[in-house]
């Protein structure tokens, strides 16, 4: 068994956060290289938001959404956040099971600042189609 040093390295992962990082590695450049791999995926707190939002769809009965990585992560939380806020008014009750109808992560990204009207609106017409 060879031994292992202790390296801190401060990784910009890809979601542009910062995160320090104790590595227990043979030698610096296995330190290196476990830091340049961490660059590629997100920060442990955006990693838990993401995951947490996940559990949340999939508990709302929300399917996957379809578009690049990078717009479903964004899309994901936008139509989260709006699911959570119709589900809790009686009025939009059923706008909000018609989440579920619009699987497109652009939609839900170009109409994230769109007022609520519109949004109800292209919800249940989709909820409409749907049936
Ligand atoms: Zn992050």
């Amino acid at each position: 068994m060879s031994a292992k040093f202790e390296y801190r390295r401060s990784v910009t992962h890809r979601c542009g956060h910062s995160q320090s990082h104790t590595f227990f590695a043979r030698c610096r450049q296995e330190a290196d290289s476990w830091a340049f791999n961490l660059k590629k995926v997100e920060c442990d707190a955006c990693r838990e938001k993401t995951d947490r939002i996940a559990a949340e769809a999939k508990a709302a009965n929300l399917p996957a959404l379809l578009g690049s990585p990078n717009q479903i992560t964004w899309a994901n939380a936008i139509r989260q956040r709006i699911y959570n806020m119709l589900s809790r008014t009686d009025r939009y009750h059923h706008a909000a099971s018609c989440c579920q109808h619009e699987t497109q992560a652009t939609w839900w990204i170009e109409n994230r600042k769109a007022t609520i009207q519109i949004i109800v609106a292209h919800l249940t017409d989709s909820g409409r189609r749907a049936a």
